[in-house]
């Protein structure tokens, strides 16, 4: 059987606003279906421009931009854009329409009948964590930040998109909302399994929600791949330096052990007392259960059933430190 398409690809594209400014340089990369990628970067990198260019708010330049193996330039645009959900930094809801109205606008566009609206709206908002009779009929000027950006994904979602699509919607939350927000997000994601893209330029929270992540700058991408891989072998002095300021603490709570395993030095010694730890904990789950249990060593079970180790707590320190690369 032929493997599915990427969900989405970027093939050599390039854009250039009709001001001269090169926003995006022959940018390249696939991501398969159901995977949650962060477009990472500071402002002014070509994040954005980037979620335009696939749901046609902008067209590329040059290069093409595919969707399930169909380039977006040949789909018809409102087609397409009433497929993708699409949440931006301050929510975008219409300010004159209810919560409800706001959530079933796609499913309206469509024409689907009343009771399938209905019943969707509902779905999405159950999703997005909002209910109640009272909610709904609220206009967004009376919700808290929190709340709008909830009923902004709950509108992205209701017409069940193939691909969603985030353009800083956590950035103006304070931290608390934010980071409830990311767990729900995440669980979300995982629960609908929808492919999605989350610009940020906050590094924890693409290494919180994300499987892979782009860093962007100067509308070049500079490297994609795991959070580990970026971390861990940074292929450039500009990517070693992006993740620098924030290293130990990245690399000890957000780093999956599964993934780090590569860049772990493999003790071939007996494992005597070894404690042991799942593929998805991190650097720091691993030396608390060490500590707690005062052991030097642990193994990883991963996912797939296979151990692997032992390691050592020194070998933990030389990753930390960054010795070992
Ligand atoms: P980011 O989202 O990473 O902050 P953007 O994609 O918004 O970056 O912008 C990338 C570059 O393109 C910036 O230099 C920005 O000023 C420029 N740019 C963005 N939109 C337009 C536009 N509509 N017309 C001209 N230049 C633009
Ligand atoms: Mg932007």
């Amino acid at each position: 059987m032929p493997a599915s398409p990427p969900s989405v690809e970027f093939a050599g594209v390039s854009k250039r606003y009709a001001s001269g400014i090169t926003a995006l340089e022959n940018v390249s990369f696939s991501i398969p279906p159901g995977q949650i990628v962060a477009l990472l970067g500071t402002s002014g990198s070509g994040k954005t421009t980037a979620l335009k260019l696939i749901n046609r708010i902008e067209e590329a330049s040059s290069g093409s931009v595919l969707l399930d193996g169909q380039p977006v330039s040949k789909m018809d645009s409102m087609h397409l854009r009433r497929s993708i959900g699409y949440v931006i930094q301050e929510g975008g809801l219409f300010p004159h329409w209810t919560v409800a109205e706001n959530v079933a606008t796609v499913p309206r566009l469509q024409q689907w009948p009343d009771a399938r609206i209905q019943e969707r709206v509902e779905v999405a908002m159950q999703l997005a964590q909002i209910s109640g009779a009272e909610f709904c009929q609220r206009y967004p000027a009376t919700l808290s930040g929190g709340q709008r950006q909830r009923v902004a994904i709950a509108r992205a979602l209701a017409a069940e998109p193939r691909l969603l699509l985030l353009d800083e919607v956590f950035g103006a939350l304070d931290p608390i909302t934010r980071d409830a927000l990311h767990v729900e997000m995440k669980a979300l994601i995982a629960k609908l399994s929808v492919t999605t893209i989350m610009v940020t330029h906050d590094v924890v929270e693409a290494f919180k929600l994300a499987d892979r992540v782009a860093l962007l700058d100067k509308g070049r991408l500079i490297q994609f791949g795991t959070p580990e891989e970026l971390v861990l072998a940074p292929c450039d002095e500009f990517s070693r330096e992006f993740f620098a300021q924030h290293g130990l603490d990245i690399r000890l709570r957000y780093l999956h052990l599964e993934r780090v395993i590569p860049f772990l030095k493999h003790d071939a010694s007996p494992s005597n007392g070894s404690v042991e730890l799942d593929g998805v904990q991190t650097l720091a789950d691993a030396l608390d259960k060490m500590a707690g249990v005062g052991s030097e060593q642990f193994i990883v079970r991963c996912g797939d059933g296979t151990g692997h180790g032992p390691y050592r707590r020194k070998d933990v320190w030389a990753l930390l430190r960054g010795a070992s690369i």
